[in-house]
């Protein structure tokens, strides 16, 4: 059997880590490659033994070299607590990280894909979003290192593709939840969760009014798989990877508080700077071209996830 070698940056942080399972699973060897900014070595302890799997310690803010035939670049921070410790730092991951990946991948023809971000869309005017709309963005605000930065990754993708002829995708990732996911991330699903279940206060920024489209990981990591091996008709995006069932940050909290049977009270806190008033994915050119949607619905995601940080806090 011919094994594929994939390279998965950012491979032991939350998406990374089952990605890169998912990938050893169907027989490929797999190199994880992660600085552990935001990843753990716990979350991929497990798959050490594997001979096929390769754990190497970069950052892909400086050039790696490696014989390779497809990668995965997910290395960025993703939560805005983290993603804003640094932000110099967080532009120079997606934009000298995604210069380094696409040289390599030049190098030695791989193909290679970018997990972008609905973020992409900013405090979106158009609603749901379709991978047409250019967004709303702030370019000087708290946010703006992950947003630019990412936009600014999917013009070298396609920049890289027009010049260099390299075989890029990209995905627009809307917020995803799961398993694996750091209970200090400071994203919602897991404060929520956390929170619930030590029975302390619900943190709702603002009023909650807020709209968010909550995806499984499982989700994700088929549809990041499907634009990967999506080669026979050349589509390289950008396609929108989200669950389109939407939800108010307020519904959420009750939903969690529900599931947990926890004894918390919701409090209110201040709503941080330029945080999207509403988001929600148009997939259609997801079903069109990869043929596919997502499968697990919210409640089933939340037990799945809950049932994960019952056992680690
Ligand atoms: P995460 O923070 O758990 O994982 C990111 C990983 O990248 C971590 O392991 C971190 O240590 C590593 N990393 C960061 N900077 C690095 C660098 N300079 N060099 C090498 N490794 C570095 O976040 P996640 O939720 O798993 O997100 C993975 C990717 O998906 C990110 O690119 C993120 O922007 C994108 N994304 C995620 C979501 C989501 O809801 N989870 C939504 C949109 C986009
Ligand atoms: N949020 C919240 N309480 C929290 C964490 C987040 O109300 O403890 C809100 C946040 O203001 C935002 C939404 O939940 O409106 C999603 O936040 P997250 O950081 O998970 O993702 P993003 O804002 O990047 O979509």
């Amino acid at each position: 059997m011919i094994r594929k070698k994939i390279l998965v940056t950012g491979g032991a942080g939350f998406v990374g880590s089952h990605l890169c399972e998912r990938l050893l699973n169907e027989n490929n060897e797999v190199y994880c490659l992660d600085n552990f900014f935001t990843g753990q070595k716990q979350n991929i302890v497990h798959l050490l033994n594997n001979p096929y799997f390769e754990l190497i310690r970069h950052d892909i803010t400086s050039p790696f070299f490696i014989e390779t035939d497809e990668i995965y670049n997910l290395a960025c921070p993703a939560s805005p607590i983290h993603y804003q410790y640094n932000p110099i730092k967080t532009m120079k991951t997606s934009v000298m990280g995604s210069i380094n990946m696409l040289g390599l991948a030049k190098r030695v023809k791989a193909k290679i894909l970018q997990a972008s971000t609905s973020e992409v869309y900013g405090n979106p005017l158009q609603h749901p979003q379709t991978e047409s709309y250019w967004g709303n963005v702030n370019p000087i605000g708290e946010r703006s290192c992950y947003d630019e930065g990412k936009r600014a990754a999917e013009t070298l993708f396609v920049d890289y593709h027009k010049s260099n002829n390299v075989d890029v995708k990209i995905v627009r990732i809307f917020n995803t939840y799961g398993p694996k996911m750091h209970p200090n991330d400071g994203r919602v699903v897991s404060n929520f969760i956390v929170q619930a279940l030590k029975n302390e206060d619900i943190t709702v920024y603002g009023e909650g009014k807020q709209t968010r489209s909550f995806q499984y990981v499982d989700d994700l990591v088929e549809g990041m798989i499907s634009m990967m091996n999506n080669t026979p008709n050349n589509f390289i995006g950008p396609v929108n990877i989200g669950n389109p069932g939407e939800f108010t940050i307020l519904e959420l909290a009750k939903k969690v508080i529900e599931l947990t049977n926890s004894n918390s009270k919701i409090i209110y806190k201040p709503m941080p700077s330029d945080d999207p008033l509403m988001r929600k994915p148009d997939i259609t050119l997801a079903k069109k071209q990869l043929n596919w949607q997502p499968k697990v619905a919210l409640e089933t995601g939340l037990l799945k996830t809950i049932d994960y940080f019952k056992t680690i806090i």
